[in-house]
Formats: C-alpha cells, structure tokens, sequence
C-alpha cells in the first residue's frame, strides 16, 4: 500500500481513544483530524468574535483568518476568490441554487437528471419541477452506472434550461465525464449543477477547465466540520443571480423601499457565517495537498482492488459495483444488511448499511438496501483483512441459522 497508515493514524485523534476502530463509512464523513480540531478549538478560545463588521482588532484578524481559508479553496479548486460561495453543505448549496430557479422555469423548459443522484441533487429539482411544471429528464445509465453521454446528446435539446448531476456517486463511486456533459449541456446554453461531495476528497477538481456554472461539496467528506459546504459559482453569472437569502452584512444601503447589495461573495452569504468551521476547513485542504492526490489514489485504489479480488471470491456475496474512489457496494444474500452491519459494529468495524440516501440508484439496482465499505487514507490492508474475515463469518453465520430454519420447518411440517 502506498500511504503510511500507522504515521497518518497518529493524526487523527480518534485512534488513540480507539486503537482498534475499523472505519469504513468516510463515504458518509471522513474522521477530522487534530489540526482541523485545533483550529476550531483556536478560533473558539482566542478569536470567539463575529467577522466583516467588527472595527476592532480581534475581528479583524478573525476575518483575515476566513478570508484566507477561502483564498486557500479557491486556489483548491482553480476558482476566483469571489466565486466560493461558503455554505452549510452540499445540501444546502444544491438547494440554494435550484431554489434561484423556481421563478425562472415554465411548463417547456426541461431539467437533466439521472438515476446516479443522491436525494440532495435529486429532491431540490424535483421540488422545482413540481412548482414550476418543468419537466425532469432522465439520462441513461451504462451497465457500470455511468452516464451515458450518447444518450445525454440525444436528450439535450433547446428546452434544456438546467443539466444538474452527479460528479461521483456515494453508492457506485465511479467518477463521471463532468467536462464532456458540461460541453454537451452548453451546447444550448444550460446551467451546469454538479455535486462534487464524493469527488473532492479524492482527486483534484479544476472548475475553469470544466467550465461548470456551479459546483457543491461538504467539508465533512474531505475531513474537515461538519455544517460547513462550499458553492461554487462561475463570475458570469454573478450579475444575473439574485441573493439567496437577505439579511446582515450583504446590503451595501438599504432604504424604506429599495435596497443594493454587495458583490460575490458576500452578497450570497447574509447573516452570521460558520466561522470556526470554515476557518478549520483551510486545515482539511492543508492535509490533502501534503499527502497529495496521486498517493490517496493509489493507496486508495490498492485497498478497492485487494479487498474486491477478496470479497469476489465468497459465495453468497454480491458485489454491485467496481469504482475509482474506494467504495463497495455489496450485500450477503438473503440477508438484511442492517443485520450484516450490527454484526460488524460488535466487531468495532464501522459499515453503511441502508438505501444511502440515493432510491433512484438503489432502484437501479434493483435492490432496496445494500451494504457499503468505503476506504480512505488512515484504512489499512489490515482493515480489509478484518473486513473480510468478518464478511466470511457471517456468510458462514446466516448459512448456519438458514440451516437450522429449514431443520426446524421439517420438523414442525411432520409434527
Ligand atoms: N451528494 C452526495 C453524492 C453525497 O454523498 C452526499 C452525502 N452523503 C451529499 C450529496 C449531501 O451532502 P451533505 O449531507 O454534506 O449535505
């Protein structure tokens, strides 16, 4: 394996409570490690105080802490300083943007959509679509659950006014052609919504080069707070777009009947923002770019393939998906994976077990839930020996209780 877990795992506090915690949920949120802590409890202990508006020292210096942290994600992200947009998280980005929608649709206008998407990048147009009449349109999936960009082609059309989908999705974990559906939705000039909460911690993202109009991701999936997420707007579009929500520190004057506001970014963040928490995100971002992409890459990828060539070779496991991030998505048959999970959470192993948020995909799949391991840079070969071991004792586990339910049914039948 590429990476030096037993060096990383001394950065993330969490071991030392629990040395022999298995976590493979970072799909869901990956662990923080202590210099994200730190520098939330610094913000909290030496600064404490609001930001923009104060004309004292403290708050000066706590918004140059802030300021930087979005100078340091937009450098990320190949952004201007002005288009990141901080917000509560990708959730609340993705329905902030088709919100600014719901007076611009009409009954002929046409929405892109696919089976891929998590209910944050599904919901809010499907809200939109049932207020303003547009039609949602979904595009076809590959056997592997990647978009189809053929089909893509064929359905954009004159009335596509918005193509919102995912950059990878949380179940199948493959990361989809973001540049070739950008070129293909601008071809008639629609806006562009991309979900990047499972792609930024895993490789860079360059929003010029993809020349999305906006594009979303949480803190938490890239080890940095909760309740923290960044919108990505492309500048051409700042004049036109009007605040998503009005209040303190946006307004530039304000009159009994008329109000200006402020430019990007500010004009998109009213009120109080999530200070300590976007100051620490700075911190997550300083631990990806010293480890570097191309090493979670490979140790991430190395940890996917070993434990695939594993899994692949238990009966009774059903593996639904082969992806670029690290996530398995599989179920013991004939077993319900809240069960599966409850067995691994006794062994101190953290699984997903559920729908993860994503019906359409499950649906897809034809399945109502499944299991999913997801690996990230402080997992171990070792982490995926327990995973599969664990794996195999439970196969082994249900075998034996389907067993003794069939006994007993032949039993009570002669009785
Ligand atoms: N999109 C995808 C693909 C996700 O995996 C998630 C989180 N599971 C979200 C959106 C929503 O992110 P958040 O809960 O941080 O708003």
């Amino acid at each position: 394996m590429s990476l030096d877990v037993k060096n990383i795992k001394k950065r993330f506090p969490i071991f030392k409570e629990n040395p022999n915690l298995v976590y493979l949920d970072t799909t869901a949120s990956a662990l923080k490690p202590q210099t994200v802590i730190d520098s939330i409890v610094n913000y909290y202990t030496n600064y404490g105080v609001n930001i923009h508006r104060g004309v004292y020292n403290l708050s000066y210096e706590a918004t140059l802490l802030y300021e930087n942290s979005r100078e340091t994600v937009a450098k990320f992200i190949n952004a201007d300083y002005e288009e990141v947009i901080f917000t509560k998280g990708t959730t609340n980005s993705l329905n902030m943007v088709a919100q600014s929608f719901l007076h611009k649709l009409g009954k002929d206008d046409e929405i892109i959509t696919s089976n891929l998407e998590h209910h944050s990048s599904f919901l809010p147009w499907l809200n939109v679509s049932k207020k303003t009449g547009a039609k949602l349109i979904f595009v076809n999936l590959d056997k592997n659950g990647d978009i189809d960009l053929n089909h893509l082609k064929e359905i954009t059309n004159r009335n596509t006014k918005i193509v919102a989908l995912t950059h990878v999705s949380n179940v199948m974990g493959r990361i989809q052609p973001v540049k070739e559906i950008v070129k293909i939705a601008k071809s008639v000039d629609a806006i562009t919504v991309i979900d990047s909460a499972q792609a930024v911690a895993h490789f860079p993202i360059d929003v010029k080069d993809l020349n999305v109009d906006f594009l979303a991701f949480s803190a938490h999936k890239m080890m940095g707070p909760s309740g923290v997420g960044v919108l990505y707007i492309n500048k051409k579009l700042h004049d036109e777009l009007e605040p998503f929500e009005y209040g303190g520190e946006m307004a530039n004057y304000v009159n009994k009947d008329s109000a200006e506001f402020r430019t990007s970014p500010i004009k998109y963040e009213a009120g109080t923002p999530i200070i300590a928490g976007v100051i620490a995100l700075k911190e997550s971002i300083n631990l990806l770019v010293e480890i570097g992409f191309k090493n979670i890459k490979n140790h991430i990828n190395d940890l996917n393939k070993y434990a695939l060539k594993e899994l692949k070779q238990i009966k009774g496991v059903t593996v639904y998906n082969n992806s670029d991030t690290g996530i398995i998505t599989f179920n013991i048959d004939g077993v319900h994976p809240h069960d599966v999970a409850t067995i691994f959470d006794d062994k101190n192993i953290c699984l997903r077990a559920g729908e993860h948020c994503a019906q359409l995909t499950m649906k897809w799949l034809g399945e109502v839930a499944t299991l999913r391991a997801s690996f990230y840079i402080y997992n171990s070969k070792e982490d995926v020996d327990k995973f599969i071991k664990t794996v195999k004792e439970t196969v082994s586990f249900f075998q034996k209780v389907q067993l003794i339910i069939w006994v007993l049914k032949i039993y009570i039948d002669k009785l």
